[in-house]
């Protein structure tokens, strides 16, 4: 087996890597960088953006743009593969983006939702074979949903790629287990490192599910911001809101992205189940929301939590309440957006949220802190090595992890044939 980082060795990001083994070509994730980063150039990789691309198929861990956001990079023959509930998911979000896509960003949109119609699904658990490579798909816990771990098999290499995951989700038990099951024996991790930088442990979903349920019980209008395909934190509002006795509100898109994920996994367990009303905002010819007289009613009587996205319509429904005593804002997306010091900073959300100096920050990442890193990496004991990805800090895994496997870095595009 040859493992080959296009990029992500030294970002968070635009991730790609290449497992080869005798010319079959197994490609994990086309990512696009993250915005506000100086590019690191064009992608051109022999047997998937170009050149032959007859034994190459493309795997996707999750649906975040730093993952996916290059699909369109991939030659059009190479097979796509990605979580079942998740290729929904995906579909259903880039769908929405087609109105405010440029002329011609149009013919990419159609490219895309051709590809997408393509792409092959899988499920949990189960085995899938390119050539003599074979892989086992484990549903981990992310801000994404429906995102994967690999095991990947060949040549007699055995290598378990993260992918984002974290250990204080809702799902994140079961990681453990899951491990103790399908990744034995190992040879090698290539590991996720986002906040391998950062030695505080990381609030658990089911904590911050407590504060928020706390906060609604307190206030009456509750606005909380935070991203529409972050499904796990969507069904914490929402039980949240209802544990606190009051009404849950949101789009149509928002509804359909829950609704998705009702439809494949709330036969597993009760946090998908929706069994309670979800108040659907209305939109006028004009595309900007109003509130029909009843629900106004009902929202101003019991209280309400509803999620918004930063966008005018939103900021527009949010302003009604202005002076009203009892609105409160939270943010509840990563930090660097509002941070003015980081390269992702977003002048506009910042703008929007200079209107409401008093907002609550209310998050917690979807990345795994270095603990729980730490517990992956004893418990899986790869024989030969651990690999970053994903990461600002690949340094630092020899200083936090190298005492438990040898720690192997890797510079973008450099192939490591494995031993
Ligand atoms: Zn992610
Ligand atoms: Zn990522």
């Amino acid at each position: 087996m040859e493992i080959t980082i296009h990029r992500g060795t030294n970002q968070i990001g635009g991730c790609v890597t290449e497992i080869n083994q005798d010319g079959y070509k197994l490609f994990i994730d086309l990512g696009e960088e993250l915005p506000g980063k100086e590019s690191s150039g064009e992608l051109a990789i022999e047997g998937l953006t170009k050149g032959d691309t007859s034994k190459s198929a493309l795997f996707i861990t999750h649906y975040h743009a730093d993952h996916i956001g290059k699909l369109l990079e991939a030659q059009s023959d190479v097979p796509v593969y990605m979580g079942e509930t998740a290729l929904e998911i995906y579909s259903c979000s880039s769908a929405r983006l087609r109105p405010i896509l440029q002329p011609d960003g149009i013919a990419n949109f159609m490219h895309l939702q051709e590809r997408l119609q393509k792409a092959n699904s899988f499920k949990a658990g189960q085995i899938l074979y390119w050539g003599p490579i074979r892989v086992t798909p484990l549903m981990i816990d992310h801000s994404a949903f429906d995102a994967y771990m690999f095991v990947i098999e060949a040549g007699g290499t055995r290598l378990l790629y993260t992918g984002d995951f974290r250990g204080h989700g809702f799902r994140s038990k079961a990681i453990p287990k899951m491990l103790a099951v399908y990744a034995k024996n190992i040879d090698y991790v290539i590991s996720e490192g986002t906040n391998v930088y950062r030695t505080t442990k990381n609030e658990s979903e089911q904590s911050l599910q407590h504060r928020f349920t706390e906060e609604f019980r307190r206030s009456k209008c509750n606005f909380v911001l935070t991203a529409s395909t972050n499904i796990d934190r969507a069904f914490s509002l929402y039980h949240a809101a209802y544990q606190a006795g009051r009404i849950f509100v949101c789009d149509s898109y928002q509804e359909s992205l829950m609704k998705i994920v009702a439809s494949h996994h709330e036969a597993y367990t009760n946090f998908y189940k929706m069994r309670q009303t979800v108040y659907v905002l209305k939109r006028g010819k004009d595309g900007s929301f109003y509130f029909p007289e009843k629900l106004l009613r009902l929202m101003k009587w019991k209280g309400f939590c509803m999620m918004i996205r930063d966008n005018a319509k939103f900021w527009n429904v949010v302003a009604k309440f202005d002076g009203d005593s009892e609105q409160t804002i939270y943010y509840s997306l990563w930090k660097g957006y509002i941070d003015p010091d980081s390269s992702a900073c977003n002048e506009k959300l910042c703008n929007a949220l200079a209107h409401y100096p008093d907002y609550k920050y209310m998050h917690t990442s979807g990345h795994c802190d270095i603990q729980t890193l730490e517990k992956l990496f004893r418990q899986v004991k790869p024989r030969k090595g651990i690999i970053p990805i994903h990461t600002e800090h690949p340094d630092r895994f020899e200083t936090l992890f190298g005492e438990i496997a040898p720690v192997i870095l890797l510079r973008d595009g450099e192939t490591y044939k494995c031993h």
